[in-house]
């Protein structure tokens, strides 16, 4: 067993004096305890003392691989549910990919509803943690989402909608009490913002290595410098998928039952490496960001400022430092162009799209439901104008394909409409 103590000033205390111990310690401390992370300020919040495991075990019920947040939080929520026998296995040191460099922002505002589920989840979780005596830099901040568009006012009244209705603490703000919160922001072509008072900023290397903790403390084992090179599987009856049989690893071969990537933007390269290969969709882009010096007369209430119309952000750091970060109107991926090729099918269905927009199309249609709506005027046709999402206002005999919405706007069905007649 490898155990270490982390001091404010970045340096290791060693229980054990094996040259393998001494040479991983300096490995991690070229990595990026001795740097400083891109977006927060170094070792503000100390990390926690780990127990990890330096020999691997010959088998194991579920093998993680990748020591990010993800795998650490994995790890931490398995054994919380009383998942046993799980090894994470991490190819550098723990926290040292993404995680380290992340700016640690909790954004209540999500591409998908789900996603807002997970930072509302996180919140009350990291919030616990804090709350517990875990230094993992939980800090409720806010986040100012500022509109410079009629219509991103619009937009974030939408999203007002939608996350108050979650019970999110929000509210929309005008340019007068915009200006209270920031008071050096040019009001110019304001159009008013929407403060999220529950969106909050964490230290991401200490939180996760606080989950590594407490997943250590409830059985699991953790092993850095292994990297996963393979992963093995074996046929199953037809109609099943094939079964995980073990883990190759560059310290030796883990059978297990269970295996799980969470190798962030490695676990595309990873997923390959299976047999069969596994397709993993994701792509890590470009990103900008630039910290400055700490500032004088800092405002202390600042929250997080979001400028999506301009893409850019503004966190407030803990030496009254800004950082600021910055996306790219069209995003450059990190991978050469080609890695996300067309689907495998996508030449039969063009061939079969090409045939029916050119040629005729017969199309069984005997499995759906069918109605015939008609109306003395033209009532029907506004009707189904206020039900559906595409226009249906066309000739007689075109084929609509449209969603129907219900009176939030929420997507209830797809269906096709056939323009039979005028009503
Ligand atoms: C500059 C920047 C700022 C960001 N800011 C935010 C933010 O404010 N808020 C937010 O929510 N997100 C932010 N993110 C995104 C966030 O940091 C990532 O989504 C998150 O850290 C991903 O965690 P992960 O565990 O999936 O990946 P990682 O932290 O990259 O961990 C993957 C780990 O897998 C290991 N690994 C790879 N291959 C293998 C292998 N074969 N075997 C074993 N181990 C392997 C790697 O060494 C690595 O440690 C930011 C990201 C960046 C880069």
């Amino acid at each position: 067993m490898l155990q270490h103590n982390l001091f404010s000033n970045g340096h290791f205390l060693l229980k054990s004096k094996s040259h393998y111990r001494i040479s991983s310690v300096l490995r991690r401390l070229a990595s990026y305890d001795q740097h400083e992370s891109p977006t927060l300020p170094h070792l503000t919040h100390a990390n926690p003392v780990l127990t990890l495991t330096d020999i691997i075990p010959s088998a194991c019920q579920i093998v993680i691989a990748g020591g990010g947040i993800i795998g650490q939080s994995v790890a931490y929520h398995l054994s919380e549910y009383g998942a046993k026998d799980i090894v994470l296995l991490e190819k550098a040191k723990l926290a040292s990919g993404s995680t380290w460099q992340s700016a640690g922002q909790g954004m209540h505002i999500q591409n998908t509803l789900i996603q807002t589920y997970f930072t509302k989840y996180s919140r009350e979780l990291y919030k616990k943690l804090h709350d517990q005596g875990h230094d993992v830099g939980f800090s409720e901040k806010g986040g100012l989402w500022i509109a410079q568009t009629a219509d991103r006012l619009h937009t974030l009244k939408r999203q007002y909608a939608i996350i108050k209705a979650l019970d999110i603490d929000c509210e929309l703000l005008n340019i007068d009490k915009i200006k209270e919160r920031l008071p050096f922001i040019n009001s110019h072509e304001i159009w008013g913002g929407l403060l999220i008072k529950d969106d909050f900023m964490v230290d991401p290397v200490p939180l996760a290595l606080a989950f590594a903790k407490l997943a250590i403390d409830k059985g699991v084992k953790i092993i850095e410098d292994c990297a996963v090179t393979e992963i093995l599987t074996e046929k199953q009856r037809a109609g099943q998928y094939d079964r995980i049989t073990s883990v190759v690893t560059s310290q030796g071969p883990i059978k297990c039952d269970i295996f799980i990537n969470c190798t962030g933007l490695w676990a595309r390269e990873l997923g390959y490496r299976s047999s069969p290969g596994v397709r993993i969709p994701t792509q890590a882009c470009e990103y900008i960001c630039l910290k400055t010096k700490p500032i004088a007369n800092f405002p202390k209430r600042m929250p997080i400022v979001h400028n999506p119309d301009e893409r850019f952000y503004l966190q407030p750091l803990a030496n009254d430092a800004v950082l600021v970060g910055g996306f790219l109107r069209e995003s450059k991926p990190i991978y050469k162009q080609g890695t996300f090729g067309k689907a495998r099918w996508f030449n039969i269905v063009k061939r079969e799209y090409n045939a029916c927009r050119k040629g005729v199309a017969i199309i069984d249609m005997t499995s759906f439901t069918k109605y015939e709506l008609k109306s003395a005027n033209r009532s029907v046709v506004d009707f189904l104008q206020m039900l559906c999402a595409n226009n249906i206002d066309k000739p007689i005999g075109s084929v609509i394909h449209t969603g129907m919405l219900n009176e939030q706007g929420g997507y209830e069905n797809d269906c096709s409409v056939i323009r039979l007649d005028q009503y």
